[in-house]
């Protein structure tokens, strides 16, 4: 199986214009192999955020050229499996994350991973569940860091980027330039303290070009739902948008008016927040499949 490493290329940014480092074909699965999100640069419980050289931070492998995509076309990434290092940490340092006013100091704490679990203490031992953290394409104009989410990817911090599921990606670009990294081997809905359980590893992942979908922001398959993820500059405009995006698909695939769709999803879609501590908000809408089996074509 081919892998990609961060040590043949990093980007930090995802711009209209990305150098490919590697080509996939459509159907192909493909190891990412990624650093941490701090680029291996917090060792020890000594290292904190402050100190870092922030131009080596939130770097993506890749990006990666898949072979016959265009612009209006759909990449489709199922997560085939996520490796994590023994280790991992998290950080936190006041101005930063939701409580960022109320952090003395800055502060790591080192997790180590063992048999499937991160002892955050002797008696908290929790079972990982790894994700990524940020996963994008080439965006239609203006260059973003990977510290941004948007309606490319990005830095989207949506937990269930994880084993099993699929993320959806529009494609505006040529060869779409798919990039990904910053794991988490744990993170609860919100990163309230603005790191998960930040560690290095491996991820596994089928890459699909697909036509006649129309999108224009990422999209969530898990075995029972469709997350329609939004982002934006604060959390309610991300809901709002998160929300416009869920009801319309819902109209479109459960054959519904949109003013049915609206109240359906009223009582049946869970609205909820993926992360709220990056420079922007990511919110989902959470469309169960029982209501809709397939994504609508166009
Ligand atoms: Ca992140
Ligand atoms: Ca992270």
């Amino acid at each position: 199986m081919r892998r990609i490493s961060f040590q043949d290329g990093v980007t930090y940014t995802f711009g209209p214009d990305l150098t490919p480092i590697a080509t996939v074909r459509s159907g192909e699965t493909v190891e990412f192999v990624c650093q941490d999100a701090c680029g291996g640069q917090i060792r020890t419980e000594k290292d904190t955020l402050d100190q870092l050289d922030m131009d080596q931070v939130n770097g993506a492998t890749g990006p990666v050229r898949v072979i016959g995509s265009r612009a209006g076309d759909v990449i489709r990434i199922q997560i085939r499996d996520i490796r994590v290092a023994e280790w991992g940490f998290q950080s936190i340092v006041s101005g930063h994350g939701v409580l960022g006013d109320e952090v003395d100091r800055p502060r790591t704490k080192v997790i180590p991973i063992q048999d499937g679990f991160a002892v955050f203490s002797k008696r908290i031992r929790l079972p990982v569940r790894p994700h990524v953290g940020t996963i994008g394409v080439a965006p239609p104009a203006k260059e973003w860091t990977t510290f941004y989410p948007g309606d490319h990817g990005g830095n989207l911090d949506t937990k269930e980027i994880s084993k099993g599921n699929s993320v959806y990606l529009p494609v505006f670009q040529p060869g779409a330039q798919l990039a990904m990294g910053d794991i988490h081997a744990l993170m609860a809905d919100g990163e309230v303290c603005v790191t998960g359980i930040e560690i290095a590893g491996t991820i596994r992942a089928q890459v699909d070009v697909l036509r006649g979908l129309r999108m224009n922001r990422p999209l969530v398959e898990t075995s029972d739902s469709w997350m329609a993820l939004a982002s934006a500059p604060t959390l309610d405009e991300a809901a709002k948008l998160a929300t416009h995006d869920g009801v319309q698909l819902l109209a479109r695939g459960a054959d519904l008016p949109w003013h049915e769709a609206y109240m359906l999803a009223s009582i049946a879609c869970d609205l909820r927040i993926s992360q709220d501590v990056d420079p922007w908000r990511t919110a989902k809408l959470v469309v169960p499949k029982s209501l809709m089996r397939r994504l609508p074509r166009s």
